[in-house]
């Protein structure tokens, strides 16, 4: 069982939540080529160690967050709101990140609610 801690609703099963996918930079619009975009939509590292995926609460707040997991254990070392940035040192407290999560796949506001990156 893996337990995702949500910012606002706290731990909870993530069976409660849509995996949205890896976070990856999005290619710039104005130069990106076609196969830029193809493996921006539809490839992902999938590594085996730590990454960062963003999920949807679907069955909580309907927010979206940004977890830091380990693929092999599960084990989760952060979660912050997507388009939010932890602050060191305030165990848990968050600010608006510079500029959001612009620029990220699956980063907040790019994503309609109810929707999925996929
Ligand atoms: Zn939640």
């Amino acid at each position: 069982m893996i337990l995702l801690p949500c910012p606002w609703c706290g731990p909870r099963v993530a069976s409660e939540f849509a995996h949205i996918g890896e976070v990856c930079a999005r290619p710039d619009p104005g130069s990106a080529t076609p196969a830029q975009w193809r493996g921006y939509l539809y490839l992902c590292a999938n590594p085996c160690g730590w990454t960062t995926e963003t999920w949807y609460h679907r069955m909580g707040c309907r927010r979206y967050i940004k977890v830091e997991r380990h693929t092999e254990t599960n084990e989760v070392r952060s979660a912050t709101a997507a388009g939010m940035a932890e602050v060191p040192g305030t165990a848990g407290g968050m600010v608006e990140a510079p500029g959001g999560e612009a620029g990220t796949r699956a980063g907040g506001a790019e994503i309609p609610a109810g929707g999925s990156a996929r």
